[in-house]
């Protein structure tokens, strides 16, 4: 088996397939047509002529991660284990919400950010995932659902959380919105994806790039000290920065940047910790999401019990922060936020 090939048909934007169609003397009104027989949305889309199907054949790879394993939940998440052709492994999670599906999509074979809460950070970076690869998981995840749960074809939201730091493949990431967002193909819209980062302040000066897609942050704690000790990139993008770039960016009207807390027993859920809150985001337009710690094998940290997550809430619902509490799923299969590993 070859390498997925960058010229990949699942990096195409539709002025990417205008430009091929045009430089190889078809019309260029077959692009649209191009893509809803790729991402099949539209049962009565009229089929392509042999000649141009192997021309794109003869171009772009149409190779799709390989399934290499699914663990479900009870709870209804469904992990994949995606392969790739040069035997690299990422893991890709559904997670059901109310009537719908979120995908979970990673952006890079481990991670080189090494946060001592999470398993990914344990493996090290191994490569980038290409953007054509980000695509690709979100196309089977889709596919699987089609197929093997009969789910109607509405397409899944997207959240940019699985295995990897987005930010630090900034440009394929980008790359695979862009596909994700063509109105003929997926059409997803910048408000159904949701990009998390650990606080990578040069990927973070390139969201001006990027459509309005919703941004989260991975805070964890107020105070530089600890962060650090969580994330250890904090020691070169201290809070105060990585807040300053988050407040550069242009938000839309009633739009809020996300700020993820992984609520830990004893180290990050005391009252000078709601107070430290309150100063940072009491005036910026925060919600904070808290994430009770989901151990995983050999984790330093403990998840603390319902009942102080319930008061940590309140500490802050008090102190008139918005603030939610993140049901966990897929804890039991190692699919929720943090459990994240495959072999590189
Ligand atoms: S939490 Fe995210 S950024 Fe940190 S090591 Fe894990 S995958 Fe990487």
């Amino acid at each position: 088996m070859g390498l997925l090939k960058e010229n990949s048909i699942y990096a195409l934007t539709q002025e990417d397939l205008k430009f091929f169609l045009g430089a190889n003397d078809f019309s260029l009104e077959l692009a649209p047509i191009i893509l809803q027989n790729l991402y099949k949305k539209n049962k009565r889309t009229k089929t392509l002529s042999e000649k141009l199907l192997s021309a794109l054949e003869g171009n772009f790879s149409f190779s799709l991660p390989e399934i290499k394993q699914v663990s479900k939940s009870p709870d209804g998440t469904i992990k994949f284990l995606m392969g790739f052709p040069d035997q690299k492994t990422v893991e890709t999670v559904l997670i059901p919400f109310h009537k719908r599906f979120t995908v979970c999509l990673s952006s890079q074979v481990g991670c080189a950010m090494k946060c001592s809460f999470c398993y990914t950070g344990t493996m090290g970076l191994s490569r980038h995932l290409k953007g054509s690869e980000i695509v690709g998981q979100y196309v089977v995840a889709a596919n699987y659902l089609r197929q093997e749960l009969g789910q109607k074809p509405i397409s899944p939201n997207i959240v940019f959380m699985g295995q990897g730091e987005p930010l630090h493949n900034s440009e394929e990431v980008l790359k695979a919105i862009n596909v994700f967002m063509e109105p003929l193909g997926l059409g997803i819209g910048p408000r159904q994806m949701t990009l998390s980062t650990a606080g990578f302040l040069p990927g973070m000066r390139k969201l001006a790039d990027f459509p309005k897609i919703n941004i989260a942050l991975s805070l964890h704690s107020p105070f530089n000290e600890v962060r650090k000790e969580l994330i250890p990139i904090n020691q070169h993008y201290p809070l105060e920065d990585v807040l300053g770039a988050l407040d550069e960016l242009d938000l839309m009207k009633r739009q809020f940047v996300t700020y993820e807390y992984l609520l830990i027993d004893e180290l990050n859920d005391r009252k000078e910790d709601a107070d430290e809150l309150e100063k940072l985001l009491g005036n910026r337009p925060a919600i904070i999401n808290i994430i009770p710690f989901n151990p995983f094998p050999g984790s330093a940290y403990k998840r603390p019990s319902k009942e102080k997550v319930e008061s940590f809430k309140e500490m802050l619902v008090e102190r008139k922060l918005r603030t939610m509490v993140r049901t966990t799923k897929g804890s039991d299969i190692l699919a929720a936020c943090g459990q994240l590993k495959s072999k590189t």
